[in-house]
């Protein structure tokens, strides 16, 4: 069990002769902690690719802010204490000031500057490191908080699992432990004074919970229940290379969402046909530069080279709401979801807008590329972003460069008013992409990231099936494809409403495929139309889930 790190500091008073000597151990206690992390990142890096590496490059910028190196420095000379001491309470007013920010992303990075604090701090006490190094056998990990960096280092551990008191869904640490494929519950308020060295525990990450000291009966139930989900999965990763295919003969492709470039090869293993998103803000985080437009296109690249010919999605940028990123500066907002983000951010600032579209403009030469807007919530949006995509392929023409003026522009649909008025943008768009994470948000008044209000948000919702239902007819009616991307897309169950309502593409994260694959393949597209019709006619979300969850087990027994 890693409890809260102690570290012991105490204060004293220095004499005038002792500050440059206390300056420069605060100097080497720096230096050493950079020789760490750029260690520790070259590790990463060799082992696990160079995107979790990069999680590092925000706590070597903390090891640079002149803000914090010179506060210790100018309170060290006026206040004359022991620097360790100075350099921790500079620490927690950093924190401090951080934790009042209401601003999720922000708030996650608290975690990078603890993490790196505590490393000077331990370089200042010439402590050891104490924590996984110290691990001996198969261990669950029970902890206030994971930084990142252990997260990153648990792969090469002996770690069946972890839990934490605090953490979000956006943290680094959740976003490590789901690439890594860690079973992990976080923000699980309390469980370090309920569990102690030695305790046995069940950590289930799908429902997110943990059972201390379990007795023989309920072991023996969870022995059976990890047995069985391992031959469901190997049942479904038969089909993985097979088209997806109904009974009767309805082909739908099932394609996957991708964040980095390199989850291309998961992609692959677990049978994706294309990439129907490109989540590409991910490309500007943990970095204080934006990528120019050569990085852009080189990503772009690789990603439609190694997808060809299948298509790929590459999504424009989709900053704000609970995606920050601190190079734009964008100020705080009372309600970000609903604020300055997606789309809106991009035609206000069309030098960032167009350089990434003349890199997949550019990149599109190179396989089946297509392009697609966020948050569009109306035709004019649409109109505005394709002028705008229209000077971006002028520019190209101008200096000589070679793209492909037929590319694909697809809307996504997660607005309420896209939703509605999905006629009027299907004359419009070349395909629409569903994405439910917004659009349930916004339908249902659900904040998608307050677990108070988690309850509420539910993707088998009449209103939520009436909006998609209203998006595909619309579609079709205007002869163009829908897909859809939100994480609903990726439900088992409800894959057989989305089917019979006739949604031509799914695309979800790759883990979740082959069971998607497994499933459209055992029913026939009339059975999947007879069951969205009763769905349709259901009057609450529950109704929705027992129903289709019936259905599924009839199809899957
Ligand atoms: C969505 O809103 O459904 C979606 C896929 O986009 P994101 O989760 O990035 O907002
Ligand atoms: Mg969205």
């Amino acid at each position: 069990m890693l409890g809260k790190e102690e570290l012991i500091i105490s204060r004293e008073t220095i004499a005038w002769s002792d500050i440059p000597a206390q300056i420069q151990l605060f100097e080497e206690a720096l230096i050493q902690t950079r020789r760490e992390i750029i260690e520790l990142q070259k590790k990463i890096s060799t082992d696990m690719g160079q995107q979790e590496a990069q999680i590092f490059d925000a706590h070597l910028l903390v090891l640079e802010d002149r803000m914090l190196i010179e506060e210790v420095i100018s309170r060290l000379k006026k206040e004359q204490l022991n620097v360790a001491y100075i350099f921790s309470e500079v620490l927690k007013k950093y924190i401090s000031v951080f934790l009042k920010i209401e601003d999720e992303y922000l708030k996650e990075r608290i975690a990078d500057i603890s993490d790196v604090g505590k490393r000077i701090l331990r370089n200042l006490l010439g402590k050891k490191r104490k924590g996984l190094d110290d691990l001996e056998g198969r261990a669950i990990i029970v902890a206030h908080d994971i930084s990142p960096s252990d997260t990153a280092a648990m792969h090469s551990k002996n770690v069946a699992a972890f839990v934490t008191d605090i953490g979000g869904k956006t943290s680094h640490t959740a976003i490590m432990a789901k690439s890594l494929e860690i079973p992990a519950v976080v923000g699980l308020e309390g469980v370090t004074s309920r569990v102690n060295p030695g305790d046995v525990l069940i950590v289930d990450g799908s429902t997110g919970i943990v059972i201390v000291d379990p007795d023989k009966e309920t072991l023996n139930n969870y022995q059976k229940k990890l047995e069985k989900l391992k031959g469901i999965t190997d049942k479904f990763l038969s089909v993985k290379d097979l088209a997806t295919v109904t009974t009767d003969g309805r082909i739908v492709l099932i394609n996957a969402n991708i964040e980095f470039p390199d989850e291309v090869p998961s992609v692959k293993l677990h049978g994706g046909h294309g990439i129907g998103l490109y989540r590409t803000e991910f490309f500007y985080m943990n970095r204080q530069d934006s990528p120019t437009e050569e990085e852009h296109y080189q990503a772009y690249k690789y990603v439609a080279e190694e997808m060809s010919p299948h298509s790929v999605v590459v999504r424009t940028l989709d900053i704000g709401g609970d995606k920050f990123l601190s190079q734009f500066k964008i100020p705080h907002e009372m309600q970000p979801f609903l604020g300055w983000r997606a789309i809106r951010f991009c035609l206000a600032r069309p030098d960032i807008f167009k350089l990434q579209l003349r890199a997949i403009l550019r990149a599109s030469v190179h396989g089946n590329l297509k392009l697609m807007y966020p948050m569009i919530s109306g035709v004019e949006e649409l109109r505005q972003a394709n002028q705008l995509l229209e000077e971006a392929k002028k520019e190209l023409k101008r200096s000589g460069q070679k793209f492909n003026d037929k590319i694909e522009v697809g809307v996504m649909v997660e607005v309420p008013s896209a939703a509605m008025t999905a006629d009027i943008l299907a004359k419009e768009a070349d395909f629409f992409s569903i994405g439910t994470n917004d659009l349930i948000q916004y339908s249902l008044a659900v904040d998608r990231s307050n677990e108070k209000v988690a309850y509420l948000y539910d993707p088998a919702h009449p209103a939520v099936l009436r909006l998609v239902k209203n998006i595909i007819d619309a579609a079709h009616q205007a002869k163009i494809k829908v897909a859809m991307c939100g994480e609903m897309a990726g439900e088992p169950s409800l894959a057989l409403i989305l089917l019979g309502l006739g949604l031509d593409e799914f695309s979800l994260p790759p883990q979740v495929i082959p069971e998607l694959k497994y499933i459209i393949r055992a029913i026939g597209f009339k059975a999947a139309q007879e069951i969205a019709l009763q769905a349709l006619k259901l009057s609450t979300g529950k109704e929705v889930d027992e129903f289709s969850q019936k259905k599924l087990a009839e199809i899957l027994k």
